[in-house]
């Protein structure tokens, strides 16, 4: 079996470390980070340093796919996070009261998950990872560029990497798992090697907060989890131990949403959302937590299905990263993940092949995840600019935007919305059967659309501008 070497040890990291050292690899994990792994989930919420993520402590959902992988795969892990106090959550909790048919449909369990907290969700896959046979971690080590020579193609070969403690580590396979800013681009371009990118920003702005119940359980979902009001958006996250999160987000071109940062003005915004004001009936746990400049952008290492290095994998958002307003990225990583420890199977021995194989199954079975989420971002920054500057956009004769109707009134147009925000189907695959298709645009015909109540755009304004509360 071969040698891996896996760099970075956040959520993608480290389940291909296990994955791949069950399948009797010998893994070696380095992570910069030198924090230990804490013990319970309080000191991970508190005191876990983590400042090789950014987002660490920013809101984070698993969608029911990623529950559904650690079930088929790494048990240990769901178990660990029901140790964390995650909560169990069904997205069907959140279907619309204008939807009458409640009748369950086979299948059902799929929009099933257990999330919490970012802090939580890593630990209990971490303390996993820590007693996995086969799987060395190093926390603490950070690698610095690659050790490379000409391969047999006359394409540099990755043969290990550098340490900055002066280690030259050794490997039949790198993994590059160093998240949405991997320096892997430059440490390849330092040996001849132009890696192709493709980026772009969608331009959101968020402000989050956490908040901790007082008793009366998780807030009840009068309004989709995900919901437009106009100009901003407001996002409801369930997390672990009686705690949620509340986002609301914008355009960064937006300036005066940026007072959305002051607690009393964010307060204010949700508290004039009617079907969003009572999840702030809780203690707050955290202030509001600013978060911008969050690109959608994906890297190839081929070119023309022609590798243009061998020895080195891309997975999770070291390959492709979307900004989070899909809450995506964690469940695509461990899919990708999963995918390497597939393709691995096929054998790493000949870096060639292994390289084409990677790239073409990760174009197959990621890339129409990648292209799904910037069509749907582009349609919001569509939908915001235009609620901001006051115009009506006409509705695209669509069966996507017959869609958005048809969630609000038809119990399985809402499942084929949700198992696409689950990661189950892309909006291409759940759209492509022509029954299906043709019952949507029905519906939407037969019904008005259902727009959450939330202020007028001048009402926001006005919000915004209030003095702050002391
Ligand atoms: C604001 C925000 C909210 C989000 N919310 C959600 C959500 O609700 N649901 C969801 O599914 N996704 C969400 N995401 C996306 C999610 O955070 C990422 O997709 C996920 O963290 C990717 O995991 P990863 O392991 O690939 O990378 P990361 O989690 O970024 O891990 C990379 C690791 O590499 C380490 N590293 C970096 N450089 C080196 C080096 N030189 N040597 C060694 N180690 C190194 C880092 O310390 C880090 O531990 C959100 C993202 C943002 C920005």
């Amino acid at each position: 079996m071969a040698k891996i070497l896996i760099l970075g040890g956040g959520t993608t990291g480290l389940t291909a470390g296990l994955l791949l050292a069950r399948d009797d690899h010998e893994v070696e994990l380095l992570e910069v980070d030198a924090g230990p792994v804490p013990g319970g989930p309080g000191g991970a919420w508190k005191a876990w340093a983590r400042d090789g993520v950014v987002q660490f402590r920013q809101p984070h959902y698993l969608q029911p796919r990623g529950r559904a992988l650690y079930g088929e795969e790494l048990p240990e892990v769901l178990e660990a996070l029901e140790d964390a106090r995650a909560l169990r959550f069904t997205a069907l909790s959140a279907m619309p009261p204008t939807i009458t048919d409640r009748a369950p449909r086979p299948g059902d369990d799929r929009f099933e998950t257990l999330t919490a907290r970012r802090p939580m969700l890593e630990q209990a896959i971490a303390r996993v990872a820590a007693s996995q046979t086969g799987l060395t971690v190093r926390r603490g080590v950070r690698a610095t560029g690659v050790l490379a020579r000409r391969g047999a193609i006359g394409v540099p070969y990755v043969r290990g990497v550098a340490t900055a403690d002066g280690e030259h580590l050794e490997a039949d396979l790198v993994v590059d798992a160093m998240g949405r800013r991997s320096p892997m681009a430059a440490w390849l371009r330092q040996i001849g090697v132009v890696v192709p990118e493709w980026s772009e920003d969608a331009g959101f702005m968020y402000y989050s907060r956490f908040f901790r119940s007082t008793g009366g359980g998780l807030p009840a979902f009068r309004a989709p989890l995900n919901t437009p009001l106009g100009s901003i958006t407001i996002l409801t996250l369930p997390a672990d131990d009686g705690t949620w999160s509340v986002t609301v987000y914008g355009l960064a071109g937006d300036r005066a949403i940026k007072r959305l940062r002051h607690a009393s003005c964010f307060d204010a915004v949700v508290a004039a959302c009617p079907a969003h004001a009572h999840w702030l009936d809780g203690e707050p746990i955290t202030d509001v937590l600013p978060m911008a400049g969050v690109l959608d952008r994906r890297r190839r290492l081929t070119e023309g299905g022609r590798p243009l290095v061998t020895g080195v994998a891309l997975v999770g958002d070291a390959w492709a990263c979307t900004n989070p307003s899909l809450g995506r990225g964690l469940t695509l990583g461990l899919l990708h993940a999963r995918l390497l420890r597939d393709v691995a199977r096929t054998g790493v021995a000949d870096p060639h092949a292994f390289a084409r194989a990677w790239d073409e199954a990760t174009e197959r079975e990621l890339g129409p995840w990648y292209a799904d989420t910037v069509e749907q971002d582009r349609a919001a920054v569509r939908a915001m600019e235009a609620a901001r500057a006051g115009w009506t956009l006409s509705a695209p004769g669509t069966v996507a935007a017959a869609l958005r109707t048809a969630v609000s009134h038809d119990a399985d147009a809402f499942r084929l919305l949700v198992a696409n925000r689950a990661c189950w189907t892309t909006m291409r695959e759940g759209l492509s059967d022509r029954a299906t298709a043709a019952r949507i645009r029905q519906v939407a015909r037969d019904h008005e659309p259902v727009q959450p109540p939330g202020p007028s755009r001048q009402r926001l304004l006005g919000l915004l501008a209030e003095p702050l509360a002391a």
